[in-house]
């Protein structure tokens, strides 16, 4: 579903990938973790053209990123995304935060967009929240509408960049709850995240990153009781 071959990327002199080798297959799921500075965001934000490489190849369910803005806008409508900061529209409620792109992008009409927005919002259990905007809502509210957003868009694969670690304790469960859900129901995922309790339980393969490289990757029971790596163990030690 994800292929990645030798991908390097250079931010001027800094070479940030050096040599990615990543192949996901549909439904896997996939936890990266590692340093801060180790390149995990910008490894996953080439996966949408967030970010351009220059050397290797990444190719998404049969299409090649490169230059071609069709292609990447083929990619996008496929790939969805949640950040950090969960960038939401301040100025939009819930409800129009996720029908935006459906009825812009993908032409659906208001009262459908409106329909599936709301069977996602359920899903995330905010559906109260519909009307409200987002600075009236906690992080860990905003967070979940954010993912509702993106699933409205059906995407095939979701990405997913530290999206607790802005949160408050309390919150941080009821975000991995729902993303706990997507990868039960199917949903390839990638996710940058240092929650290790989320990996053992729903990654199939744990990856752990250092200086621009894939150290080890691994399912969870060998990555997290037999690493293979010093640098694993060094970097287990200080997060575990
Ligand atoms: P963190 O855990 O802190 O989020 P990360 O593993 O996600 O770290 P990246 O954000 O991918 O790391 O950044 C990798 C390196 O590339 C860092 O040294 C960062 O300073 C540098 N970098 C990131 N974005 C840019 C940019 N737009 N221009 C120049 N350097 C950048
Ligand atoms: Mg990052």
């Amino acid at each position: 579903m994800i292929e990645i071959q030798d991908l390097h990327k250079w931010f001027g002199d800094f070479h940030v990938l050096n040599g990615i080798d990543l192949t996901v297959a549909r439904g896997e799921r996939i936890v990266i973790c590692g340093p801060s500075g180790s390149g995990k965001s910008t490894l996953i934000r080439c996966i949408n053209r967030l970010e351009t490489h220059q050397r290797g190849r990444i190719v998404v369910d049969g299409i090649e990123l490169n230059e071609d803005l069709k292609q990447i806008e083929q990619v996008r409508s496929e790939v969805g995304m949640v950040f950090q900061q969960f960038n939401l529209f301040p100025h939009l409620t819930v409800m129009q935060n996720c029908c935006l792109a459906p009825i812009w992008v993908r032409k659906v009409p208001r009262r459908e967009a409106e329909r599936t927005a709301m069977e996602f919002l359920e899903r995330v259990r905010i559906p109260e929240q519909a009307d409200k905007y987002p600075g009236q809502l906690s992080g860990g509210q905003q967070q979940r509408v954010a993912i509702a957003r993106s699933l409205c868009m059906n995407p095939r694969i979701m990405l997913f960049d530290e999206p607790t670690s802005a949160l408050d304790p309390e919150m941080i469960k009821e975000v991995l709850d729902v993303m706990v859900e997507l990868a039960r129901d199917g949903m390839t995922m990638i996710c940058v995240t240092h929650e290790m309790t989320f990996a053992r339980t729903v990654a199939d393969r744990v990856i752990f990153m250092d200086e621009g490289e894939i150290v080890e990757a691994s399912p969870p029971e060998t990555f997290f009781e037999r690493p293979r790596q010093e640098r694993t163990r060094a970097f287990l030690s200080q997060i575990l």
